[in-house]
């Protein structure tokens, strides 16, 4: 498994006085299928205490699949690949770290060039104390 840092950003949507989100992505090996996934991380979020509340509203944890061998599905149940995850670089900048040659399997553009387009000012590599935090992989 290999594990991004974590990356600080304000909460969403703005102007709730939410505390700011922590998020890193993992890039796992996993034998069973997409779906099989997504009940697994559902059952750890629901172990973490998650209520399924307003929309957008503070969690303890919320887990996603962003990408399962490039596969491509649109049902009820999942989205793959995750379908807001391009417009998000607190999502982008962590999948960079842990796959640089992610290519959307959509279209086949490179994910360097949906961080060029992002605005990225508000997100940074956590700070606790002033030290920029790193996951030990
Ligand atoms: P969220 O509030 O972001 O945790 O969304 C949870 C819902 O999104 C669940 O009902 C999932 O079935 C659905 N979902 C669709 N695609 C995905 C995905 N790629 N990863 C995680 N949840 C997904």
């Amino acid at each position: 498994m290999e594990v991004s840092g974590l990356w600080q950003s304000p909460s969403w949507p703005p102007g709730q006085g939410y505390p700011d989100f922590l998020n890193a992505v993992a890039k796992i090996n996993w034998s069973g299928t997409a779906y099989e996934l997504l009940e697994i991380l559902q059952s750890i979020e629901q172990s973490f205490g998650r209520l399924h509340s307003e929309r957008n509203a503070p969690r303890p944890l919320d887990l996603d699949i962003l990408d399962f061998n490039g596969q491509i599905i649109r049902s009820e149940l999942l989205n793959l690949p995750h379908p807001r995850m391009l417009d998000r670089g607190f999502v982008l900048l962590p999948l960079q770290q842990v796959s640089p040659n992610w290519l959307d399997p959509e279209t086949g553009k490179a994910i360097s060039d949906y961080i060029a387009r992002l605005p990225l000012c508000d997100i940074e590599p956590m700070k606790y104390r002033g030290v920029f935090y790193e996951i030990r992989r």
